[in-house]
């Protein structure tokens, strides 16, 4: 993480404070712009999107809190992430902010290095998930193409070479169904000596590790495997 190419931006209408945390992110290498009202920041969101947002709880226009709801309802800028800045000590609050979405939240008055120290965390964790080679098929289900690691429910499975490459190709167009030979082409190229059963073998293996997440790899009968495009709720059991 670069704190040179990222941009923040803060909304905080005392103007003390905002100026404050505009410096003090100058300094750390953060660009930074400052807003003294969400509807300014919000109408520049159309345009121009920051790594993160800092976000005052109470606000003239808007409450902060409607507009961490609005952002992480809306595909456009759902992903941006928002650290919320509060001077309440309600734990309520804190908690609200949260399930509307909310990054991460820091208690008025703080520390500069820990403020820092946050910002630094959340763009860290954005980063990687945002990183092309990571696909998350389900919040719980997430295949690492760089590291070659699939985590299911926290925790990474021990898969084979062969079957996470099975799991890659298969991901690679969900929907789109792969005949046995295809898949062997995949794995082996010309130098094939396999026989195209042997898929069916990896195949079941490869299921058996996903779990709950099996039914994902679909048999189609006398054709091959499918990942499904159509996701069920994500699964919460054990
Ligand atoms: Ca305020």
């Amino acid at each position: 993480m670069d704190a040179q190419d990222k941009k923040i931006f803060i909304v905080e209408d005392e103007r003390d404070i905002l100026e404050l945390i505009r410096m003090q992110l100058n300094s750390a290498g953060f660009t930074a712009k400052g807003f003294e009202t969400a509807l300014p920041m919000l109408n520049l969101l159309k345009i121009e999107h920051p790594d993160l947002l800092i976000l005052d709880l109470m606000l003239p226009d808007i409450d902060g809190m409607e507009v961490c709801r609005q952002l992480k309802n809306d595909k456009a800028t759902q992903k941006i992430p928002i650290l919320m800045l509060t001077a309440r000590t309600d734990l309520e609050d804190k908690i609200k902010g949260l399930e509307y979405g909310a990054d991460d939240y820091i208690t008025k008055p703080f520390e500069t290095r820990e403020l820092i120290a946050r910002i630094k965390a959340i763009l860290r964790r954005s980063d990687w998930e945002s990183d092309k080679n990571v696909l998350s098929i389900t919040e719980n289900f997430i295949i690492d193409f760089n590291r070659y690691e699939v985590w299911v429910q926290g925790k990474r499975l021990d898969l084979t070479l062969t079957e996470f490459k099975i799991l890659q190709l298969l991901t690679k167009r969900p929907g789109w169904v792969y005949n046995r030979s295809q898949i062997l082409d995949y794995l082996w190229g010309n130098d094939k000596i396999v026989i195209e059963r042997t898929i069916d073998v990896h195949i079941r293996n490869l299921r058996e590790k996903l779990g709950n997440y099996a039914y994902l790899i679909k048999n189609i009968r006398g054709v091959g495997y499918q990942f499904l495009s159509e996701i069920e709720d994500d699964i919460e059991k054990d």
